[in-house]
């Protein structure tokens, strides 16, 4: 058993979250990792608390106590207009302080965001294929049943 937490860009804070939860019965997107045969549980769901993320300093404590022993930053903090600029302090913050794995992503990256990203040169100068590498390679097929 996997116990895991996941924190949303608080821009899509009334998200109920459908495609990460479908996304972890399918473990697609940042749960591929998972085997489906390994069970994985949400201990913890929340959001960053906005704008520069001050929840980041204290849920990640909850979801510890509550077993987590990896966080997920959602695919929104990827994909939203713009991505959002503080996923890696975020990462080491929750590594360094909390000592728990972070993943970046959550559920695939719809296809017709990223083609919109595709055309936006930040998105270039982001780096995004290495912070949600999970995500990135994932093959397109799988993306498209997510838009
Ligand atoms: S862009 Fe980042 S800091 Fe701002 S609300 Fe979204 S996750 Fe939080």
């Amino acid at each position: 058993m996997i116990k895991i937490g996941i924190i949303i860009c608080a821009r899509y804070k009334n998200c109920g979250g459908g495609k990460c939860f479908r996304a972890l019965r399918e473990r697609v997107g940042a749960f591929s990792h998972y085997p489906l045969t390994e069970l994985v549980e949400i201990v913890g769901y929340s959001n960053c608390g906005g704008c520069p993320g001050g929840n980041i300093e204290y849920v990640p404590a909850e979801m510890k106590k509550n077993g987590a022993e990896i966080i997920h930053l959602a695919t929104g903090l990827v994909v939203g207009y713009p991505p959002c600029p503080n996923i890696r302090y975020f990462q080491t913050f929750i590594e360094t302080i909390y000592g728990l794995s972070v993943v970046v992503g959550t559920h695939p990256i719809p296809q017709k965001y990223l083609e919109a990203h595709a055309r936006l040169s930040f998105w270039n100068d982001s780096n995004m294929s290495e912070v949600a590498a999970y995500l990135l390679q994932e093959p397109e097929e799988i993306k498209k049943t997510y838009d």
